[in-house]
């Protein structure tokens, strides 16, 4: 088998338990290096995979390397995807118990790809007939039209995920796929009407632009150059290298038509993609602080995409109309607020399409019968972000982390207690840093970060992001994760901007900027451009754009705090699965197979809490073996076991275990396994892990 070397200078070691240094990040990453440079990118700490993006293609996803790890045992073969997934689905159908696959790290680090060979993986070994077949089609489809209405490419990656995705494979009782469910997270609609120099919009902008026919065109009254399009025209304009767009679109739409989304349904959708891009190039002119439409006719033809009325949409764009009790309110927009008005409008409906495309796609998942099936859930979600200027975006996306993390201890410390617990193993309590007190700051009832930026949200009068920021300082400062401008010392103060506040976060320390947290937050969109999307004869934006939210007296919650709701649901309907987790590392900035750059992976090592994952495995047992696994293994370094022990199991391993001079704290022996703390110091490293 590949890589089975024991050449561990060369490919270093397949578990990080066993580097002799396992307190020293140089040394962990350095492990890591050594195998990257021999294009091996998976390696173990303990059952936890990581995985370097290798930015190459490797021959180790084929039919053959399925085959190879296919029901095989989680020691027995090298790490790999494959192997995590195996002992997941293994454990899944043979003892029923309901699996997440975690896959975290960093833009651009490999955690999509992850999740497809998952389902690669999970595909290739299950049944391959009829409603099985269908199924995993259906779930395999979904990544082109989700990819390509929710990704985009942006400096870091060509196809960068701007959502968060956890999807939900069930399965039958004899272990296929039935079924599926996904939900999203938080899509970054903002790049709907702007992107930074050199990324771009969302794919569908593109691929419809390259890959529809003439008709198509016509009918949607669009023009294939990227240039006529305002929406298109901050980002990148030229063909990028390794994205064909017309071919893309082929297969979105052989998707969409295998998940059952009709030609009708189609036509609405492509109308509405068509409609933004239209949307985009209204421009107003103003006259004594009112804005007026520069060209009218443009209006209509958004209205027509639309199928909502022109007058209505009109008006919508040039006028506010605010209800109170019992009167009706309304001013005129000057030229900023109409454009604002346009944006926002282009924004809400592209968000909202989104959902609907989850749900869509969710109810051609659905199982045909209702029995109760086992899950295997996969989590494709963005890893902790620290950029030069962080935002609310960060904000939420960090905090996510933070549950994240908060996960990630109680079941991995958990699951070691409970293992030593079931095999009567006397252990010490571990200590690590148990970061509820960050995730108390942000969310805590009436007292957290998001209690009071909803207070100063929804307060009467005049909020505004510095009253905002005034509001958390007064507040929060007492807290050790909080640090204010004034607080900061001096150093600090001279790099963070009276319009920041700082988290210490468990990964590290993250600026935020308030710049626009209250718009954010408040997410509004003004009740005139609503009212036309309610009146709208297209079928996906009636089914997206209610009465009933118009009549509601109730102000919708908050964006931070459904998102809040979102990740606090997530953390329930994980934390009564079995986690096996896959950290992905980004070799390095400029997409090289050739490159590691040991300083930027020694940052993704500390974000992704690595360190502490390591010395927590490495506190307890590192190494555990059942009785007849670890016997058959070692047995001929005693005589008294050699060739054939034809006792109990347990009793060949303690002969076994005297003839080895093992000392007392460097063993136990549970009902089942041996557990031994350091293997190092007991067998030539590669040799542990080959059994
Ligand atoms: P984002 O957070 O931006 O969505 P990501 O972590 O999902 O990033 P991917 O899109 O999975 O990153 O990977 C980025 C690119 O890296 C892929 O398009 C592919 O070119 C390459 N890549 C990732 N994993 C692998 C792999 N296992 N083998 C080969 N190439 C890979
Ligand atoms: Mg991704």
């Amino acid at each position: 088998m590949e890589h089975q070397l024991h050449d561990r200078d060369r490919v270093g070691v397949q578990d990080a338990v066993l580097l002799e240094d396992f307190n020293n990040q140089d040394v962990f990453v350095d492990n890591l290096q050594k195998r990257f440079k021999e294009h091996v990118i998976y390696t173990y700490i303990g059952p936890v995979l990581i995985s370097v993006n290798p930015y190459m293609e490797l021959n180790i996803y084929d039919k053959k390397s399925v085959k190879e790890y296919h029901n095989k045992h989680f020691f027995e073969v090298p790490p790999h995807i494959f192997a995590i997934t195996n002992t997941a689905y293994t454990s899944l159908k043979d003892e029923n118990r309901e699996q997440c696959i975690l896959i975290s790290g960093e833009s651009g680090s490999g955690k999509t790809e992850a999740s497809k060979k998952v389902l690669q993986y999970i595909a290739e070994v299950t049944d391959h007939r009829g409603e099985v077949e269908k199924c995993k089609d259906k779930l395999i489809f979904s990544n082109p039209i989700l990819e390509a209405f929710g990704n985009a490419k942006t400096n870091r990656n060509d196809n960068s995920s701007r959502f968060g995705k956890y999807m939900d494979i069930q399965f039958n009782f004899e272990g296929n796929p039935v079924g599926g469910n996904i939900l999203n997270y938080l899509l970054e609609k903002s790049r709907v009407i702007s992107q930074t120099p050199g990324e771009r919009n969302f794919h569908i902008f593109y691929q419809l632009l390259a890959g529809a026919n003439e008709d198509e065109l016509n009918k949607l009254d669009l023009k294939r150059s990227l240039s006529s399009y305002y929406y298109l025209s901050s980002g990148q304009q030229n063909g990028s290298s390794g994205i064909n767009d017309e071919k893309d679109f082929k297969e979105v739409k052989k998707a969409l038509s295998t998940l059952d989304f009709t030609e009708n349904e189609q036509m609405d959708l492509f109308a509405i993609i068509s409609a933004i891009l239209h949307m985009g190039n209204i421009g107003f002119t103003e006259e004594e602080g009112v804005s007026f439409i520069a060209k009218p006719e443009m209006v209509e033809n958004v209205s027509k995409l639309l199928n909502c009325d022109k007058n209505l949409l009109k008006q919508a764009l040039l006028e506010r109309t605010i209800k109170t009790n019992n009167e009706e309110l309304t001013t005129p927009l000057n030229r900023d607020l109409s454009v604002y008005a346009r944006d926002a409008l282009a924004k809400a409906v592209y968000d909202r399409v989104f959902t609907w495309l989850v749900k869509k796609i969710n109810k051609s998942l659905q199982p045909k019968d209702n029995r109760r099936n086992v899950v295997m859930g996969i989590l494709d979600i963005y890893g902790f972000e620290i950029f030069e200027r962080n935002s609310f975006e960060q904000l939420c996306i960090n905090f996510c982390n933070e549950k994240l993390q908060q996960l990630f201890i109680d079941l991995t410390l958990k699951s070691e207690q409970d293992e030593y617990e079931k095999e009567g193993i006397k252990w010490q309590h571990v200590e690590y840093f148990d970061n509820k007190i960050i995730c108390d700051l942000i969310e805590e009832k009436h007292k957290g970060l998001i209690a009071y930026m909803d207070d100063e949200c929804l307060r009467p009068g005049d909020p505004n992001d510095i009253t905002l920021l005034a509001k958390l300082d007064k507040y929060l400062d007492y807290h050790a994760h909080y640090i204010s401008h004034k607080k900061a010392d001096i150093k600090l103060q001279k790099i963070m901007g009276r319009d920041e506040f700082r988290l210490i976060h468990y990964a590290g320390a993250v600026t935020y900027n308030v710049k626009s947290f209250i718009d954010k937050n408040n997410d509004l969109l003004f009740r005139d451009l609503r009212e036309a999307m309610i009146r709208s004869k297209n079928g996906i934006l009636q089914s997206v754009f209610l009465e009933s939210e118009q009549q509601s007296k109730k102000r919708p919650e908050t964006a931070i705090t459904q998102f809040k709701y979102s990740v606090n649901n997530l953390m329930n309907i994980l934390k009564d699965k079995e986690p096996s987790y896959i950290r992905c590392i980004k070799p390095n900035d400029s997409k090289r197979s050739d490159v590691f750059d040991f300083e930027l992976v020694s940052h993704q090592v500390t974000y992704l809490g690595l360190m502490e994952n390591l010395r927590v495995r490495r506190a307890g047992f590192a190494y555990r073996r059942d009785y007849q696994r670890f016997l058959k293994r070692y047995k001929c370094l005693c005589k008294e076991t050699w060739p054939n022990y034809h006792g109990d199991a347990k009793d060949g391993v303690t002969k076994l275990i005297a003839a080895l001079k093992f000392t007392e704290d460097e063993y136990q022996m549970g009902k089942t396994k041996i557990f031994i703390r350091h293997p190092k110091t007991l067998f030539s490293t590669e040799d542990a892990f080959q059994l």
